[in-house]
């Protein structure tokens, strides 16, 4: 192991202080808007990025709720995600039409994962109501009609790590959104 922490973040986009106030501010708008709801709150975290995001928000959500997860992994060329998603973890409730499911993820990026997991809950759960809660969203690279409901913070289109984000399967534990230097994964 030598890729050394310290040296290889370029530049924080969001520090340790940024997120956790980003978090309480969505968590009051997750709770305003599930809170008169009749069915019951299922948080579905997609694993393994959303892992830390994930245990910070369901502290601050101020609603009963329960929490399951899934693993996706999608066949693309290098860091690009493609449409061809695969279940390596599914979800342990079949039928979900009693839950307002909000899915909370690390990023919206292209939006393949993504809009494809929103039309497989639908089909296969029975979901009605579908929420997507992001740390963090890239508009830029987008090639799917998908948007984010709860985000906390938009940002250029740059290949960060950190706060559960990975590099080859490092930097998840970094407190902090950085951008991961170029020489890095251009070497
Ligand atoms: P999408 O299907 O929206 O393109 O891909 C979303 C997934 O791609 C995320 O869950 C994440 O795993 C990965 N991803 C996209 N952008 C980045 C990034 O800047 N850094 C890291 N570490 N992962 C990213
Ligand atoms: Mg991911």
């Amino acid at each position: 192991m030598n890729l050394n922490y310290e040296n290889a973040v370029e530049r924080v986009l969001c520090s340790e202080n940024e997120i956790k106030e980003k978090v309480k501010i969505i968590a009051r708008d997750i709770e305003n808007y599930y809170k008169d709801s009749e069915k019951k709150l299922l948080m579905l975290g997609i694993l393994k990025g959303s892992v830390v995001f994930m245990a910070d928000l369901m502290k601050e959500v101020h609603l009963p709720l329960e929490v399951d997860f899934m693993r996706l992994s999608s066949y693309g060329k290098g860091a690009v995600s493609s449409g061809n998603i695969v279940i390596k973890a599914g979800l342990e409730k079949k039928d979900l039409s009693e839950y307002n499911v909000l899915i909370v993820e690390d990023i919206l990026d292209t939006g393949n994962t993504l809009f494809w997991l929103v039309n497989y809950l639908k089909r296969e759960h029975n979901c009605e109501d579908i929420k997507i809660c992001t740390l963090l969203d890239k508009p830029d690279r987008r090639e799917k009609p998908i948007s984010v409901d709860f985000g906390c913070f938009t940002i250029p289109d740059e290949f960060v790590i950190g706060y559960g984000l990975d590099y080859n399967e490092m930097f998840r534990d970094l407190p902090y959104v950085g951008i991961l230097k170029r020489e890095i994964y251009e070497k």
